[in-house]
């Protein structure tokens, strides 16, 4: 552990410049994260600074700044040339809670002890001010550091009764690592009010799923949220597999959760996307991922080439991870057959087709060619000759277009 006093010599320049311009008109504190981290030896780029200068006054001094949630008191302080952003947020003592997330009314103070209070962990609720190095820790957070214990600032039920997404920020904490444990009555109050997330956006849900899923502890925080109940709230009828490690990648670790769950693919892709508001984009991963039979699939030289080209590159890692986490190694055939030598578009175009088959223009003509296409890559073939020697293969005056099947995987 770090000594609260070296903390400031970690400063880079322009934390420095932030720092200086705030504090050459108001009282200004370092908090959060950016603090914890730091006491732990660990980076955090993301800094969080409390000040008793009222937004207006931040956005004075920085022109720049992001001001949407000004309201509540944080500015994103921006610096021209710089794309960092430090979150001012003005010390604040505000009522109640009746939505169960926000604040009723905000109410601007000047005292952070009253402050930090309000912040959730104890370990997130320490500061140290600017520039003269004051380390403030009213509610024992370095004790808790010690221990990796993961405390509520105060009572429990009533802190995660006034804003759920607590809860949720509590199993990210702990998903830093296995070293981090809950305190008792900080677990227990997790359960108790479970009932608190439904007043969590999907967007914040998803956001912190999403990083929890990304931290090195991921899958045993995952597996908690089930046990604790608060999983079944968010992503009804996930089922958790034996051995789960999240892989990071919220497509692939929803399909973990869903492949072998009860719930069919039209509802589990709902589920997906409304509650944790993920993109068209990683929707269509998780139901391909869906779709495979993985036992079967990946296991031929036809399909391997066939994988490559009609499966979008940034997709590929994700179906590979998704075969790993399934127990199902493919590296051996995906290192040793690769993408088709003569690339991925068609060696016989329309119209040559056309003239040699005689064919029109149609879904005749255009399933032909699409099935050519797919007997090209899955062959490996490097020349048109050789494209149109497969054709005596089908029965293209005749047959069934709809028999001829197109590029696609699996
Ligand atoms: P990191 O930035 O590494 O994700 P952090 O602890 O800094 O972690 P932020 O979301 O940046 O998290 O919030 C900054 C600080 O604001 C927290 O450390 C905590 O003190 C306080 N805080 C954030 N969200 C809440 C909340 N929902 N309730 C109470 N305090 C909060
Ligand atoms: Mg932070």
């Amino acid at each position: 552990m770090e000594d609260p006093s070296t903390l400031l010599t970690k400063l880079g320049e322009d934390d420095l410049q932030v720092l200086r311009r705030l504090s050459s008109e108001g009282a200004v504190w370092i908090v959060g994260g950016w603090v914890r981290d730091g006491l732990l030896s660990t980076h955090n780029s993301d800094m969080d600074i409390a000040t008793d200068l009222l937004p207006s006054d931040v956005i004075r001094l920085f022109p720049n700044s992001l001001t949407h949630g000004a309201r509540f008191g944080t500015i994103g302080v921006r610096m021209p040339g710089n794309d960092r952003t430090w979150e001012v947020t003005s010390l604040r003592s505000e009522a109640g809670y009746t939505d169960g997330r926000r604040p009723d009314a905000v109410v601007f103070g000047k005292d952070i002890i009253e402050d930090l209070s309000r912040r959730d962990f104890t370990v997130n609720s320490m500061a140290i001010s600017f520039p003269d190095g004051e380390f403030l820790d009213p509610f024992c957070g370095m004790v808790d550091l010690h221990s990796k214990t993961i405390r509520t600032v105060g009572d429990p039920s009533k802190r995660f009764s006034e804003d759920g997404l607590r809860i949720l920020r509590g199993y990210r904490f702990k998903a830093a690592s296995d070293l981090w444990t809950l305190n008792d009555g900080t677990e227990l109050a997790m359960k108790e009010c479970v009932r608190m997330i439904n007043k969590v956006s999907p967007e914040r849900i998803g956001s912190e799923i999403r990083r929890i899923i990304e931290l090195p502890s991921g899958g045993n925080s995952i597996k908690l949220m089930q046990e604790h109940g608060i999983l079944e709230k968010i992503l009804p009828g996930a089922n958790l597999p034996g051995h789960f490690h999240a892989t990071g990648d919220i497509s692939v670790d929803m399909a973990l959760l869903y492949c072998d769950s009860e719930v069919d693919l039209k509802t589990s892709s709902g589920i997906i996307k409304d509650n944790l508001k993920l993109t068209k984009e990683e929707v269509s991963i998780f139901e391909l991922l869906m779709s495979l039979q993985v036992q079967n699939a990946l296991t031929s030289a036809e399909e391997v080439r066939r994988f490559h080209v009609a499966v979008p590159p940034d997709w590929k890692g994700k179906v590979v991870r998704y075969f790993e986490s399934k127990g199902e190694d493919r590296s051996q055939i995906l290192s040793t057959v690769g993408p088709p030598v003569a690339g991925t578009v068609p060696l016989v175009d329309g119209n040559e087709l056309s003239e040699f088959t005689g064919l029109d223009p149609g879904i005749r003509l255009g399933r032909l060619k699409g099935h050519l296409h797919r007997l090209q890559i899955e062959r490996d073939m490097t020349c048109k000759e050789e494209v149109l020697d497969c054709i005596s293969e089908i029965d293209y005056v005749n047959g069934d277009p709809l028999d001829w099947d197109l590029l696609s995987w699996p």
